[in-house]
């Protein structure tokens, strides 16, 4: 079963909800939006990966998006599958055009055609989240487990070329499609050498609480402040800033939709960005000064509970 689904990472949450709401002149605003960029097909090429998962799903255990501390470190797993003798460790990676491993090397380049680029070296990457979680299991009296690990190739047009060894390539490096098939042979193979049986439920639950929330402080690496967050409900369609408040919902001035329930992004937003309570007296401001009364019948459907204490309410 799947004990860990994906959701969008928090970072590329705060980007997406950051972005439209800072001053078009906000210095860090292109640096922002190119790591908005890049953790968006980070995330699409790890979907597209967890499909494949899916066959497994009956059969094993299997956790999305794994993140924990080993040694005063924090290591991140795109997908950990519990199988019945060995734990599998996926790291999903995501190129367009062609991918060269040099294994003397230790180099991957990309080639889109034209302009030729350099990446860490995937196979390095993937071989020290295996370092990472062994540690991890020995600290937690998991230490006779035995680790395997992927990296998938999310798309299935990237041509693979290898300089050096295949077979060490091969070794490790799957298109997504075939993971089902090499993680069940791999795990047959430690069966037939008579690695004993995992109880994968327990282990999994056991690494699915201490798994945290992987974070970044928006404000210290793009040097945003909280008075740089503009206010307003976004118009869903075309993305302005600042709808007017109508009867019964918002009214966008400039492609003139009307939505009922565009608010409650701007809630999340504000949530999310800001601080993780909000009272009623800022949900007047960042909803763009709408009356005292209108915020609280909204903030009493919103689905937030009143922190009777702190006059606010909260998730
Ligand atoms: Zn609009």
């Amino acid at each position: 079963m799947i004990l860990r689904h994906r959701t969008k990472p928090l970072p590329l949450q705060k980007l997406d909800a950051a972005i439209p709401r800072l001053s078009p002149h906000f210095p860090g605003l292109p640096k922002m939006k190119e790591d908005a960029k890049k953790q968006q097909q980070g995330y699409s090429g790890e979907l597209k990966v967890d499909y494949f998962f899916d066959n497994l799903a009956p059969m094993y255990t299997i956790l999305h998006d794994v993140y924990l501390r080993e040694n005063n470190k924090n290591f991140q797993i795109d997908s950990l599958t519990i199988a019945n003798h060995t734990i599998f460790i996926v790291d999903s990676k995501h190129y367009q055009g062609s991918i060269t491993f040099n294994t003397t090397l230790r180099q991957l380049t990309r080639s889109d055609g034209t302009i030729e680029s350099g990446f860490e070296y995937p196979i390095t990457q993937v071989k020290n989240q295996k370092f990472h979680l062994q540690n991890w299991l020995k600290q937690h009296n998991l230490g006779h487990i035995p680790v395997q690990c992927f990296v998938a190739i999310a798309d299935p047009s990237t041509v693979v070329h290898v300089k050096g060894s295949e077979e060490e390539v091969g070794k490790h490096v799957v298109h997504a499609a075939e993971l089902p098939e090499q993680i069940m042979k791999a795990d047959r193979q430690f069966g037939n050498k008579g690695a004993r049986k995992l109880s994968n439920y327990q282990i999994g639950k056991a690494i699915l609480s201490k798994s945290r929330e992987f974070d970044i402080d928006l404000f210290k690496r793009y040097g945003v402040k909280p008075a740089d967050i503009l206010p307003g409900v976004i118009c869903p369609d075309c993305g302005l800033r600042g709808m007017e408040r109508v009867y019964n919902g918002w009214h966008c001035g400039q492609c003139s939709c009307f939505s009922r329930n565009a608010h409650k992004k701007a809630i999340e937003d504000f949530l999310l960005l800001v601080k993780n309570s909000i009272t009623n007296k800022e949900c007047v401001w960042f909803l763009g000064n709408i009356n005292r009364g209108l915020a609280t019948r909204i903030l009493k459907k919103s689905g937030l509970v009143y922190d009777k204490q702190h006059r606010c309410w909260r998730r």
